[in-house]
């Protein structure tokens, strides 16, 4: 639904993001991460068409943004940093101007914006004047004015950004539900924010996108292990490569004297039983008790911090 091939695009000679692609699939979720000015906003702004690259191309429901903005531009609603307001309006008239703006017929309007406010809960404030509002309801609004007109796409600058807790809570509800219906794209520095809400998570820095992360993925039938066990280096670590279920092991340092520390990578089983069982009945024969074994897992805050 959206790529991004081979795009840079430069500020004079400040490079914004350079060399990026990028798919996103109809109807998935998708969360830009990285830390400040890792490019997350620039690559948004390029996906709406608010500025062209320097290099490459940007396509949209598999039409080049430059030959076809008006097509390409009709299929994203955006949820920039500031979200253009008028607060001198009502919610209502606010969310009724911006549909006319996207060809929304008057006929059509008004059950459009009802849609729209029952969508984003805020019949409460649906007379309220935009400049009374609270960040979190401003920031609803900001949403609520990238649906008009119905667009397939959402794009979303750190939706959640300046909101209180509560109120990211339900910012995150409402991109949940969209998400449901809608393929979503947005940007965020916070990890737990992107985990929950994205099927797929790119990670950006300093203007390239350093890993693509399906966090969908089944788990593998392989697992890494960190073992300590008490006795000789050499002698364990030539013992443990030995081991069908083994596929590759590496020395770690150990914090405890007298001990040696391994990170294995194992197949979870094999006609020989479970890895685990064969560490274990291995060790113990070579008379090398067991201090510690654990399984390691790839966090997304380490392969973020690995990355970033
Ligand atoms: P943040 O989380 O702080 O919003 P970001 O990941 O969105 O950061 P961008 O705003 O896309 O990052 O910025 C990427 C790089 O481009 C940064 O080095 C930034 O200083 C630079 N940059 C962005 N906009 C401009 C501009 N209008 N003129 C010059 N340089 C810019």
């Amino acid at each position: 639904m959206i790529e991004l091939e081979h795009v840079t695009k430069m500020y004079g000679s400040i490079p914004g993001i350079r060399d990026v692609s990028l798919h996103v699939p109809q109807g998935q979720t998708v969360g830009l991460l990285g830390r400040n000015g890792a490019g997350k906003t620039t690559a948004l702004n390029l996906m709406t068409g608010y500025f062209p690259p320097t290099e490459g191309k940007v396509r949209i429901g598999g039409k080049d943004m430059m030959a076809n903005p008006r097509e390409c531009k009709r299929m994203i609603g955006y949820l920039p940093e500031r979200p253009p307001l008028y607060d001198e309006m009502t919610v209502e008239e606010y969310l009724s101007f911006v549909s006319e703006l996207r060809e929304v017929t008057r006929k059509a309007n008004k059950e459009h914006v009802n849609e729209i406010i029952e969508l984003c809960t805020l019949k409460d404030v649906r007379k309220r004047v935009i400049s009374h509002l609270s960040k979190g309801y401003r920031q609803r609004v900001g949403i609520a004015q990238a649906l008009c007109g119905s667009p397939d796409v959402l794009i979303l600058d750190e939706p959640t950004v300046g909101l209180d807790p509560r109120q990211t809570v339900e910012m995150r509800e409402l991109i949940r539900k969209l998400g449901k219906d809608h393929t979503v794209v947005f940007s965020s520095h916070i990890l737990s924010e992107v985990q929950q809400l994205c099927s797929r998570v790119i990670i950006l820095n300093a203007g390239q996108l350093v890993q693509s992360i399906d966090l969908t993925e089944k788990p593998t039938d392989t697992l890494k292990l960190r073992v300590r066990a008490a006795g000789r280096k050499e002698a364990l670590l030539g013992a443990l490569q030995g081991l069908p279920c083994v596929l590759r092991a590496e020395t770690a340092a150990s914090p405890e004297a007298g001990t040696a520390e391994f990170l294995l990578t194992c197949r979870t089983a094999d006609e020989q039983g479970r890895a685990t069982d064969q560490i274990f009945r291995l060790l113990a024969g070579l008379n090398a008790p067991i201090r510690m074994m654990t399984e390691e897992k790839d966090t997304l805050e380490e392969i973020f911090l690995r990355n970033t």
